[in-house]
């Protein structure tokens, strides 16, 4: 659990310009910053960030929000992940909370989960690959070249 003033500090830390930035080449434009929308397609940026008010705004499709968000979107990456990431680029220390047991519990069934979803990736990856089915609707999905 990353605790509450942590969060604070590392929203109050992050430059929206610098961490949209490492993604995106922005063009200064008045007091806000412009480029090309890492989300959609566009030929002619309208892809605004403004680092007085911290925010991103894409007046192509829409998608906004914060520095938290973008990592978010772009990295497709949880809350606390992108909290991570920042505190990372921001040399921020997380102290982490003492877990309490229900802490635990909840740790331990992600954990489970993503021991269950790695067993299910890896047959459903068996099947593609080595039985039948797999190879004849499979197969045929995928460009010969490469494979
Ligand atoms: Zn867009």
């Amino acid at each position: 659990m990353i605790p509450k003033d942590t969060v604070d500090r590392i929203i109050e830390t992050a430059r929206i310009e610098e961490v949209v930035g490492d993604f995106v080449a922005l063009k200064r434009r008045g007091v806000n910053m412009l480029g090309n929308c890492p989300f959609h397609n566009e030929r002619s940026p309208s892809f605004t960030v403004s680092p007085t008010k911290g925010i991103y705004k894409c007046f192509g499709c829409g998608k906004a929000g914060n520095s938290v968000n973008f990592i978010m979107e772009h990295e497709n990456s949880t809350y606390p992940e992108a909290l991570r990431y920042l505190a990372k680029k921001y040399n921020i220390e997380i102290e982490e909370k003492e877990l309490t047991a229900e802490d635990i519990e909840q740790q331990n069934e992600k954990e489970s989960l993503f021991v269950v979803n790695t067993f299910a990736q890896k047959y459903f990856t068996e099947q593609l690959w080595e039985s039948d089915n797999g190879k004849a609707i499979g197969y045929s999905l995928f460009p010969r070249a490469g494979l």
